[in-house]
């Protein structure tokens, strides 16, 4: 069964062993590559997807990206700390620790979404 990229979230935890990850390298074709992350386009209707490189880091994203110019060097922080936030279930309604933050911490840890990100944690 192929799988629609419209139907594929903006950024995903890619995880290479599953049935997903594989109906979507089928739906993907290899545009450009850098040190870091390779620019996929859908075969179907392409759409420009960015997959982080196997490296040390245990999480690689699959992102959407709008356009393929200065694709290499796209920060996507912001869409990694969205993910983070939505599938740790949200914030708790205490305060973050880390000095002068006026965020809430994210469940589960006793930092807010940014300052958990700062120490690494991707997903
Ligand atoms: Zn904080």
């Amino acid at each position: 069964m192929k799988s629609n990229p419209k139907l594929w979230p903006n950024i995903v935890v890619f995880k290479e062993n599953t049935d997903w990850a594989q109906r979507v390298m089928e739906e993907l074709e290899v545009s450009q590559t850098s040190d870091w992350a390779t620019l996929y386009k859908a075969r179907s209707d392409g759409s420009l997807w960015r997959l982080d490189a196997r490296d040390k880091q245990d999480a690689r994203f699959l992102v959407k990206i709008e356009e393929e110019r200065g694709w290499a060097q796209l920060d996507i922080s912001n869409q990694v700390k969205e993910l983070l936030l939505e599938s740790r279930g949200g914030n708790t309604n205490v305060s973050c620790l880390q000095s002068n933050c006026k965020n809430f911490a994210l469940k589960g840890f006793s930092f807010c979404v940014e300052h958990v990100y700062d120490r690494g944690i991707r997903v």
